[in-house]
């Protein structure tokens, strides 16, 4: 069993560590990772938001449902047009215990490099909902949330609704 971390726990803040092996116990989390991102209708799940502070994470593209579990991601690239979509987190919850979301504007595309679950070393340009995706997913690893790219006043709104969620 593994507990969704919320806004106010510190591993959500933490630089992560690279993974430097690939463990029978890291490829089970990755597939219980799987499986809440999909009971909670979420599009991606980084190791920190369930307590790991470590450089791995899950995430699916919502069109082809391909779903990704990614070792050590690194953008290595950002393309120069920008875009603005809609974002929550499963890490930063509402009143309701439903995601709080707001639109944060973010490069439209992105190339990152990982390595799969067999230590394969991948790469891929992704646009749209997936660059999207990973970009919210990698910056957890730097101890990063949506929130941070809010303007102040935005960003005290969204936060007056994660202070009023309750475990
Ligand atoms: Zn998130």
């Amino acid at each position: 069993m593994l507990q969704m971390k919320v806004c106010g726990d510190l591993v959500l803040r933490t630089v992560c560590e690279p993974v430097n092996q690939i463990t029978p116990e890291l490829l089970s989390t990755m597939d219980t990772m799987v499986n809440m991102m999909r009971e909670q209708n979420g599009v991606g799940l980084a190791a920190p938001q369930v307590g790991f502070a470590s450089r791995f994470l899950v995430m699916m593209d919502p069109d082809s449902e391909t779903v990704y579990r990614m070792i050590n991601p690194v953008i290595i690239s950002r393309g120069e047009k920008s875009c603005t979509m809609e974002e929550g987190c499963l890490s930063v919850l509402g009143p309701d215990g439903l995601p709080v979301y707001a639109n944060v504007t973010r490069p439209e595309s992105v190339v990152v490099e990982w390595m799969d679950e067999q230590g394969v070393k991948k790469a891929a340009q992704m646009s749209g909902l997936p660059a999207r995706i990973v970009q919210h997913e990698t910056d957890h690893l730097d101890g990063k949330l949506f929130i941070d790219y809010l303007p102040a006043v935005r960003r005290e709104m969204v936060m007056r609704k994660v202070r009023k969620y309750k475990r």
